[in-house]
């Protein structure tokens, strides 16, 4: 008997230091929240972005529906003495801020192609020289832009493909369900299509996540406010870039599905939830009381074991310090 118990409590043990030990595995990632879903993402050799929009244009009304709502017209703008963009206005991106915060970048990511995750990124292309990973519609939009064949890779999500030292996992998405599910859209960036372009005609072109394996490391990322369940279940990402902006009341118990689809990640970051229509610096008190921590109270409640918490635009986040 005593032997029978010494032996289950040696292989307990053995259990015990081998999960353990996989979870105080060092990891040398460091993220970076660049504002709407954008992030920086490095383990030191190399360096992807993900749908990096810097430019912040101070928008007034919607991008994808013809009615301004008047509370954007009226809105206060605070110090923010920018010109207001419509969406009938063409879209230039914001060079200066966009070189003072992007220095390099390896390969490039976009869920899809709204102005607010791809209209900066064929500027961010050229300086970098970085590999660009995205839909067709993606694929017209930079190739109009001039960018050369040798850096895009098209894809339509279901690939599974290896780069230098990470791979990555294209999941065909769903858009968030906006405006009260009214919003919906098949159309994508045509291949004719001259520039600059109006903020109108970034169209969403498909939406995509994507599922990074890093090493120790494994982060599934979120352009919008909803998923295909098939598509992420199972996976067993140990960082989720969730997203958070109120559309997700649209989705049926999305918070709740999302982590048990996912296997409950361990550090669950909420994107996609700040004003990116005010400066880098400008308050998001606002956002961040009606869309994140709201998000983030979820969280704690259904995997109290994880870490949730609200990133800051353009603070690096150590993963190994969490
Ligand atoms: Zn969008």
């Amino acid at each position: 008997m005593k032997i029978k118990f010494c032996l289950i409590a040696i292989i307990c043990s053995l259990f015990i230091s081998c999960s353990n030990s996989s979870n105080n595995q060092k990891s040398n990632l460091k993220l970076k929240y660049l504002g709407a879903a954008g992030w920086e993402i490095t383990d030191q050799k190399t360096t992807v972005l993900i749908d990096p929009y810097l430019s912040r244009i101070k928008l007034v009304g919607n991008s994808t529906t013809k009615t301004i709502a008047t509370s954007a017209l009226n809105r206060d703008w605070g110090d923010d003495k920018r010109p207001k963009y419509f969406r009938d206005d063409y879209f230039e991106p914001d060079t200066s801020v966009i070189n003072s915060y992007i220095k390099n970048a390896d390969y490039i990511f976009v869920h899809h192609t709204h102005f607010d995750h791809a209209a900066d990124v064929p500027y961010i292309a050229k300086i970098t020289g970085a590999t660009v990973i995205g839909t067709e519609s993606l694929a017209n939009l930079l190739r109009a832009h001039g960018l050369p064949n040798e850096q895009i890779i098209t894809v339509k999500g279901g690939e599974d493909y290896s780069f230098d030292n990470f791979s990555v996992k294209v999941l065909p998405s769903l858009h968030s369900a906006l405006r009260k599910k009214q919003y919906f859209s098949s159309d994508i960036i045509p291949k004719n299509v001259k520039t600059p372009m109006q903020i109108k005609e970034f169209v969403e072109g498909n939406s995509l996540m994507f599922y990074f394996r890093f090493n120790n490391d494994k982060i599934l990322t979120m352009g919008s406010m909803n998923f295909l369940e098939n598509e992420i279940k199972g996976l067993n990402p140990n960082i989720l870039l969730a997203g958070s902006a109120n559309s997700r009341k649209e989705i049926y118990n999305y918070t709740e599905r999302l982590l048990s689809l996912t296997n409950y990640p361990s550090i669950i970051i909420p994107t996609h939830w700040d004003d990116f229509r005010v400066p880098y610096g400008a308050s998001q008190e606002n956002a961040a009381e009606s869309k994140a921590f709201p998000f983030i109270e979820e969280v704690k409640i259904l995997s109290p074991k994880s870490k949730t918490f609200l990133p800051v635009h353009l603070k690096q986040i150590q993963i190994n310090d969490l």
